[in-house]
């Protein structure tokens, strides 16, 4: 169900206000270009030293050693299938708007009086659970509308984020209520092509050394294996991070205020259990769960608390996300 606010996946090609704003600083598509290069460098070794070596593409079929061929069309297969999902997670991930608050009564700032009339699509601010320290309803100043729970404003992207998780920079997007999804399944392949490279190409590195082949061969394949290990442990703990953070129910937005105010950032005040809370990032359907389709239910705007629990959001120190 897609918001009226909602500026979709066709953002970025529609010539609308965001998509001048997003693409117009060129400057920060700089990291993305960092992933792609990375991606192209690393498929480019992968397939084209490790995989073709496995292949004997050179040699005569009838010569072939079978089980390095075999094992050859193995790793070709495995490693396109991961990278296939990794490349749409990638394109999704960035191109997908996060959603941000709907246009209309009751989020317009000075609407409040608006807001609970009867039949009103957003009615309610007895259902939000974050209030300013002052009881009031928390707003932003830059977009002049009340915020819904979890949503908070990023200043790169110009707008408010529902249950935005953080801005990132290497896919030039909030990861928030929309994108959440493909943002995890990006992490997900990301570290799985990476662990089959790293454990696969290892061999044919090992037979660079031992065989007579160029220096420059030899030196490329050490270093894109070396490069492909930095980058697992790398992308594996941020993994594992994530998985933590959506075990615990918990935004990186939430953990970072949680952790400012020395607060108990084991528990969220959002906590679905265990289940509720793998599907409210990854869908409600776990045999899809790993497959970038069926987004997780609701609007994004209304959130169920745990217990009466109520968190009192101090809209001062949004300023540090915001
Ligand atoms: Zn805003
Ligand atoms: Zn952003």
């Amino acid at each position: 169900m897609r918001s009226p606010g909602d500026v979709g996946l066709v953002d970025g090609f529609s010539g609308g206000h965001r998509s001048t704003i997003r693409f117009g600083e060129l400057s920060k598509l700089l990291p993305v270009g960092f992933v792609v290069a990375t991606i192209v460098v690393l498929y480019v070794q992968y397939v084209f030293l490790h995989c073709s070596r496995l292949l004997q593409l050179d040699l005569p079929s009838d010569v072939r050693r079978k089980d390095e061929e075999w094992r050859g069309i193995v790793d070709f297969t495995v490693f396109h299938a991961i990278t296939s999902v990794l490349l749409y997670c990638f394109g999704r991930c960035a191109l997908t708007s996060p959603g941000s608050i709907p246009d209309g009564k009751g989020w317009e700032l000075g609407s409040e009086g608006a807001q609970d009339a009867p039949g009103e699509q957003m009615a309610g601010s007895s259902r939000l659970i974050e209030k300013k320290h002052s009881g009031e309803r928390r707003h932003c100043k830059w977009c002049l509308k009340y915020k819904p729970d979890r949503c908070h404003h990023c200043r790169t992207c110009n707008m408010c984020v529902l249950r935005m998780d953080h801005h990132c920079p290497w896919v030039y997007n909030c990861i928030g209520f929309r994108n959440h999804k493909f943002f995890f399944l990006l992490l997900i392949y990301a570290a799985a092509d990476l662990i089959v490279i790293n454990f696969t190409m290892f061999e044919t590195v090992w037979w660079s050394t031992r065989t007579d082949v160029a220096i420059s061969m030899m030196f490329t394949l050490a270093c894109g294996a070396t490069f492909a290990a930095f980058l697992m442990v790398l992308t594996t703990t941020f993994l594992g991070f994530h998985v933590w953070l959506m075990a615990k129910a918990m935004t990186t937005v939430e953990f970072c205020e949680k952790s400012l105010k020395k607060e108990n950032y084991d528990s969220s005040i959002y906590d679905q259990g265990l289940y509720g809370n793998l599907c409210a990032v990854l869908g409600p359907q776990p045999l899809l769960w790993l497959l970038p389709v069926s987004q997780p239910r609701g609007d994004g705007l209304y959130w169920k608390g745990y217990g009466s629990k109520r968190a009192s959001a101090s809209s001062s120190r949004e300023g540090a996300v915001a």
